[in-house]
């Protein structure tokens, strides 16, 4: 049988630009949209030209890309014509496949906000989609708060729909604007919907107030809709539209899904769906949700012994999908409570060769449990156990010794009077027969010494060239004067590879120098340096 087509369209660059501490420059806006094309994704909602310089530019030139790129705007003011309407005509003027108009279908809301009638609002929606089926778009219309607006005044609701399709738009989009509906409740009033407008001409966009905005749009679709709208790992206000990143394994890999519909992301492309979230996050500078549904670091993590053994066996006992379908990867995370396989499968995925009865096993597994009642955390260190299993293994060149640090502290006035804190840092550091020293300045100790450390690291310098710490975290294990401080550090590379190292020391210096200087030599470790 056939299998039908379920359209995705993507408003990353529009709603989710509207996500709290997200700002998209030109270029980022230009890097998400070829990422999204390259993916698959069917439309691509730039933003709203007009409304500011960003999207006015994004819009003032066409690019070369397949998917359906779309300009968001109001429809035509109330009591005004569409040809008489500045923000429309530069809506009508971008450079875009499609337009994505947005009217209100909430009859409360065109009382109260708009203060017109809810025939002007339905005026304004058939002048604002025939205007822009003139110019030859393709037209899309966002209903917003459609769900309350339906429960308050089907009918007017339903108008408001009609009007759109009717004139002719391609889509009439349901949102539930405010994030607050349910799964069954989206599922009885798109069925609703569906008889009155055919399914493959209606989409959902959710937010994800209740935590359901995937499940309100799989919900849509089982009640008939053929467009899903959503963002790039959920970004969005509040609490975030439908992630894309969630649902389209779920309708590539769920067999209710993948047996009657096909999108246009291939199986090739689903298999890079860890490299899009990341990259997103990375450009967003966001350090990626290790619990992301599917493409997170620990989405496939397993930790207890007797797991391990099982998984390593048959991995089906424990997964709801192969980890390699979107890019992931299975990871045994090495504990206090890890038998002999977690410890094996991680030697195993860190390219370690050991054989499975060498004794140093056994002395690994104990170093690990010693450690961890000490503090150290291993299962989010990954890299500090690459360290400690390869030279319990015996295979860490010494590539430096650090011989002496200092590091001071120090408040004072700066030239305009204002009350300052500094720090230095001077590390000795011998490399070879050379000894090397540097001087680092930093906004707290820990940055003056990390700087420090990576000025100059001799004929080692140029492995470390692109290393760049991006999170540091620090726990108190105890409470009192006995207190004991964790630190974890996470770094990323000039490939993007990211990992984390831990210290543990009563002196959070200490721990933070631990963590630093594993962080380094996992680096030197992974270029392959020369001993
Ligand atoms: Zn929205």
């Amino acid at each position: 049988m056939a299998r039908e087509r379920l359209y995705l369209f993507d408003t990353t660059l529009r709603d989710g630009a509207q996500t709290n501490g997200v700002d998209f420059t030109l270029n980022d806006k230009l890097a998400i949209a070829s990422l999204l094309d390259d993916l698959g994704i069917d439309y691509v909602e730039g933003g709203y030209p007009g409304a500011n310089p960003t999207d006015t530019a994004l819009f003032g030139k066409s690019r070369k890309l397949d998917t359906t790129f779309t300009a968001f705007g109001m429809t035509r003011r109330p009591g005004r014509s569409a040809s008489n309407d500045p923000g429309l005509a530069a809506l009508l003027e971008a450079k875009a496949d499609a337009i994505c108009f947005v009217a209100k279908s909430w009859d409360y809301h065109v009382r109260v906000a708009l203060e017109t009638t809810l025939e002007e609002n339905l005026a304004s929606i058939r002048d604002s989609v025939r205007a822009a089926r003139k110019k030859g778009r393709e037209v899309l219309l966002d209903c917003e708060h459609f769900f309350d607006g339906y429960k308050a005044n089907p009918d007017f609701a339903l108008a408001c729909a009609k009007a759109a399709y009717e004139e002719g738009a391609r889509w009439v989009v349901l949102c539930d604007t405010n994030g607050g509906t349910l799964p069954h409740e989206v599922e009885a009033i798109v069925t609703e919907v569906c008889k009155l407008i055919p399914g493959d001409h209606v989409g959902i966009h959710a937010h994800n107030d209740t935590e359901q905005a995937v499940a309100n749009s799989l919900a849509a679709v089982r009640a008939g809709a053929r467009q899903i709208q959503g963002t790039l790992n959920g970004l969005g206000e509040r609490c975030g539209n439908a992630n894309l990143v969630s649902i389209i394994p779920t309708l590539k890999l769920k067999p209710e899904f993948s047996k009657r519909f096909e999108i246009g992301v291939t199986d090739a492309k689903l298999k890079e769906l860890v490299h899009v979230s990341r990259r997103l996050d990375e450009m967003l500078n966001r350090a990626p949700n290790r619990h992301a549904p599917y493409v997170g670091e620990s989405a496939f993590a397993t930790k207890a012994g007797i797991h391990a053994s099982a998984i390593m066996k048959e991995p089906k006992t424990y997964e709801h999908v192969a980890p390699e379908t979107i890019g992931n990867h299975r990871r045994l995370m090495v504990s206090d409570q890890a038998g002999r396989s977690n410890v094996l499968a991680e030697l195993d995925r860190i390219g370690l060769k050991v054989d499975r009865n060498d004794p140093r096993i056994a002395t690994l597994l104990d170093v690990v449990k010693e450690r961890e009642a000490l503090g150290y955390a291993y299962e989010a260190a990954d890299a500090s156990f690459d360290l400690l299993a390869r030279r319990t293994l015996g295979k860490v060149p010494n590539y430096f010794d650090v011989v002496q640090f200092d590091v001071n502290v120090e408040q004072r006035y700066n030239a305009i009077g204002e009350r300052v804190t500094v720090s230095m840092a001077v590390v000795k550091v011998k490399v070879g027969d050379e000894t090397l020293m540097s001087a680092g300045e930093g906004n707290g100790p820990v940055h003056a010494l990390d700087v420090a450390l990576r000025k100059d690291l001799g004929k080692y310098q140029r492995y470390i060239k692109g290393l760049e710490l991006t999170d540091y975290r620090v726990r108190i294990l105890d409470g009192g004067t006995e207190a004991i401080t964790r630190v974890l550090i996470e770094s990323r590379d000039e490939t993007g590879e990211r990992w984390t190292t831990v210290g543990v020391s009563p002196n959070i210096i200490d721990a933070s120098f631990q963590a630093l200087m594993d962080s380094i030599v996992y680096k030197l470790v992974k270029a392959k340096a020369p001993a």
